[in-house]
């Protein structure tokens, strides 16, 4: 243990980052991740103390629900007084819902929790594991005025840190695999770590962590596409459990204006369901009323997601619903950035 540095906890879940090839069979296996510092020796370089914990199962990220998603902030909030930062580590493919997920269910947060993976597993020798991992432990480590820097869920990947839920995986080859299209990087990675203080979270309201651990699991994510049916919509928004719908609209939150589909939200809303509008574009906002074809959406009550991913959009309404926000309540709090999630 070195004195007088921060205190850094790896919280390992799985997917491609804690993986080695088996040279023999040529399959990737998940290696035990307490031993990361014998893979990485790099990491006794740090001016950090680092501790380790991995999911007894490690798990590919394509499994990550609300069950994971309680075990990793509950890790969080165990040690949330003697840690000085977090690292989440997780597979790239949900990694954006799961870091804006804990974005909402950590309440008052004012510690560095950052989310890294990979897209080659560390053993391989071309991979971009060691320098996410490095790096993301070095942004959760950076101090000022003796706390940590960032007080936010941030992603680190490939060179960049991002505001973890203005985040979306937009590449499955390329190793820079994340974007942040309607939010500006917090940092850069190059000879020099250098954060964005001007986009990066001042705020902090004094308050003790709270940990949201209730979702709610009957909504929807209805994306439209040309030729979408009157038989499956009125099937899907009939169902009898839902409780609410992201609705992924077309460029400045356009869609059909058809009155079968109108109707059909229509009566959704009647039901007092909340219904958000959210672009199906990588950027850009949500407009309603710009075109014609989103007027009707306005109109009814549709709730204006504005420039939120769908990933954090998501996270938001199952958060709202969890915990137990009013219908009435629901688009004046939607509408609201809460975790600087939308502008
Ligand atoms: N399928 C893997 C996962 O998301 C890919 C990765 O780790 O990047 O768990």
């Amino acid at each position: 243990m070195k004195n007088n540095v921060p205190d850094i906890l790896l919280i390992y879940t799985g997917g491609t980052i804690g993986m080695v090839k088996d040279y023999k069979t040529n399959a990737l296996k998940a290696f035990n991740f307490e031993r990361i510092k014998e893979k990485i020796p790099e990491l006794n370089l740090l001016d950090c103390n680092i501790e380790t914990v991995s999911f007894s199962n490690p798990i590919d990220s394509s499994d990550m629900c609300p069950e994971y998603w309680i075990k990793i902030a509950e890790i969080i909030e165990e040690r949330y007084k003697e840690i000085d930062g977090f690292v989440v580590l997780t597979g790239t493919d949900t990694m954006s819902y799961t870091a804006s997920v804990m974005s909402f269910m950590l309440e008052n947060l004012s510690k560095p929790v950052i989310f890294t993976g990979s897209q080659l597993p560390i053993g391989d020798l071309r991979t971009d594991a060691k320098e996410n991992l490095i790096t993301a432990i070095q942004v959760a480590a950076t101090q000022e005025n003796g706390v940590g820097k960032i007080r936010e869920v941030g992603l680190y990947f490939e060179y960049k840190l991002y505001r973890a839920n203005r985040t979306s995986k937009v590449s499955a080859e390329q190793f820079e695999a994340f974007e942040s299209p309607n939010y500006p990087h917090l940092g850069i990675s190059g000879v020099h770590l250098i954060f964005n203080d001007q986009w990066i979270n001042k705020a902090d309201n004094g308050k003790n962590l709270v940990v949201r651990k209730k979702f709610d699991s009957n909504v929807v994510i209805l994306k439209m596409f040309p030729g979408i049916s009157q038989e499956i919509v009125e099937y899907i928004l009939n169902f009898p459990e839902l409780d609410g719908v992201v609705l992924e609209t077309y460029g400045a939150g356009n869609a059909p204006t058809a009155a079968w589909f109108i109707n059909s939200l229509k009566a959704v809303l009647e039901r007092n369901i909340p219904v958000i509008n959210v672009t199906q574009c990588i950027g850009g906002s949500v407009l309603m009323g710009h075109y014609e074809s989103s007027i009707q959406l306005k109109q009814i009550g549709i709730i204006n997601g504005k420039d939120i991913t769908t990933e954090s959009a998501l996270a938001k309404i199952k958060y709202l619903l969890g915990i137990d926000t009013l219908y009435k309540d629901f688009k004046i709090e939607f509408e609201n950035s809460m975790r600087g999630e939308m502008s």
